[in-house]
């Protein structure tokens, strides 16, 4: 069976990200998955058993203090290399910034078409496309190379497939204009008790709405009664309510959970970009005409601070 190779994401605080998992998961459809370990020496050990536990046949692993200290081009050189050599079936990368921006750059490197943003993938390489800002979904393959496609996070159910992987360890051969950019400081995440926003299977996001950054507690609040993480509209985030990396939208993040709750939160095309693939939206607004509710399945047309207080109340009895 002809080798997929999927693009590994991993964050010290949580480990292999779940996006990573789907797109294991994703790759067998097309042939025998391949996981690509881009990172600083020891990495690949690290991660190798639960890459296993979904079905990395092989492992490669490209490790290098050049890979870990230089931003994204070194790593599209090493894969673009990899792909010349192995000749895979697919390519498979998730829809985040750093994922989005090693496949434009592999892309350009290959001479090779590019799916972004991509919820499904046909074993023949159709793929089910988010495009233009989330307002339109369309059937789309590439046609000039082989499928270089990027996920969107929590499109596909993860699925264990225990797998025994050997690791293939991969020359490092960054180029000078790879370390044009290098990084200078990191900043830890911090494992919280809530789930990272992108890989959430519920977030609750707070808008304008909510009037300022203290009333962000009732927000919280829900989320944390419902296990989720928390977001926010850009509205909420230029107003100082809720730190920007929980931006959901065009500007912001993309979510795509099984539950989105959206409070206070008018709609716009933007916002709508960053979750309109949730499985299921809630939408509490006062406004009745606010056009969240054209994309809500379920919406309570009332003052948040006499909603949020009972919905709080409800979920605890439960
Ligand atoms: P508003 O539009 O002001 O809506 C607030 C809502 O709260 C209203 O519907 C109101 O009825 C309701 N409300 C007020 N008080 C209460 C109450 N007490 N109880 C119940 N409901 C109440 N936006 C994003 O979110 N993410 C992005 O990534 C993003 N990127 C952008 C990129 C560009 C290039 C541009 C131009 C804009 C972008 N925006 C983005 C901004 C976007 O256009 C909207 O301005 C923004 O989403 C509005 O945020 P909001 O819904 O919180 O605020």
């Amino acid at each position: 069976m002809a080798e997929v190779l999927v693009v590994v994401e991993a964050t010290q605080a949580f480990g292999v990200k779940k996006v990573t998992l789907e797109l294991l998961t994703l790759a067998r459809r097309i042939g025998s998955p391949s996981a690509v370990v881009l990172g600083g020496p020891g990495a690949a050990a690290e991660l190798a058993g639960k890459l296993a536990e979904y079905g990395a046949e092989k492992i490669y692993a490209a490790e290098s203090e050049e890979i870990d200290g230089h931003l994204v081009a070194p790593k599209a050189t090493v894969l673009a290399n990899l792909v010349r050599e192995v000749q895979p079936a697919a390519v498979l990368l998730a829809s985040t910034q750093e994922g989005k921006e090693i496949a434009g750059r592999l892309a350009v490197k290959l001479d090779n078409g590019l799916l972004t943003d991509v919820v499904d993938l046909d074993a023949d390489g159709t793929a089910t496309q988010v495009a233009f800002a989330g307002s339109t979904i369309v059937k789309s393959k590439v046609t000039r190379g082989l499928p270089l496609v990027t996920l969107r996070p929590n499109s596909v159910t993860p699925e264990p497939a225990p797998a025994t992987p050997g690791t293939v360890a991969l020359e490092v051969a960054a180029t000078e204009a790879d370390k044009l950019a290098k990084v200078v400081e990191r900043v830890a995440e911090q494992k919280g008790s809530r789930p990272e926003l992108t890989e959430a299977s519920i977030v609750v996001s707070g808008g304008r709405g909510i009037g300022n950054a203290d009333n962000f507690k009732l927000v919280e609040e829900i989320a944390d009664l419902l296990g989720g993480a928390v977001g926010a509209s850009r509205a909420a985030v230029d107003s100082g309510y809720y730190p920007h990396q929980f931006q959901v939208g065009q500007t912001g993040k993309t979510v795509s959970p099984q539950l989105y709750v959206a409070l206070g939160i008018s709609g716009a095309i933007q916002h709508r970009a960053g979750m309109q693939t949730s499985k299921t939206i809630v939408a509490v607004n006062k406004d009745a005409e606010a056009p969240i509710f054209e994309l809500a399945d379920f919406g309570v047309v009332g003052d948040l601070f006499k909603v949020l207080p009972q919905a709080a109340e409800e979920i605890r009895k439960r």
